[in-house]
C-alpha cells in the first residue's frame, strides 16, 4: 500500500479519518504499520503491504496477535474488540 492511496482511506465502520503509524517502509511503499482510527479507537494491521481492514466478525485475532506483540503493542486477547485500549495517540511501537 502506499502513501498515496492512503490518504484517500477512512475508517470502514464510521467514515472517520485514520492516523497512520509506519513500522516498515520502502520507499513510498508501506510494507507494515498500523492504522488507528481516533473516533472508534479500532486498530488495522498492515502486513506484507495489506491493510487488514474486513469487518471485525471476519478478523481473526490470532492471526494479528504475532504481529502486534512483536510491534510492542499489548492488545487484549480475551477481548473480542479489535479497539485499542489506550488512545491511538499514545501508542508505542517498537520498530526494531
Ligand atoms: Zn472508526
Amino acid at each position: 500500500m502506499t502513501k498515496d492511496f492512503l490518504k484517500k482511506m477512512c475508517c470502514p465502520f464510521d467514515k472517520k479519518e485514520l492516523n497512520i503509524q509506519v513500522i516498515k517502509e520502502h520507499g513510498e511503499e508501506i510494507i507494515e504499520g498500523i492504522l488507528t482510527c481516533s473516533h472508534c479507537n479500532r486498530y488495522f494491521p498492515i502486513i506484507y503491504s495489506i491493510p487488514i481492514m474486513t469487518p471485525d466478525e471476519y478478523r481473526d485475532k490470532a492471526l494479528e496477535l504475532p504481529m502486534l506483540q512483536k510491534w510492542g503493542l499489548a492488545i487484549s486477547e480475551d477481548q473480542q474488540s479489535f479497539a485499542l485500549s489506550t488512545s491511538p495517540e499514545t501508542l508505542q511501537i517498537d520498530k526494531s
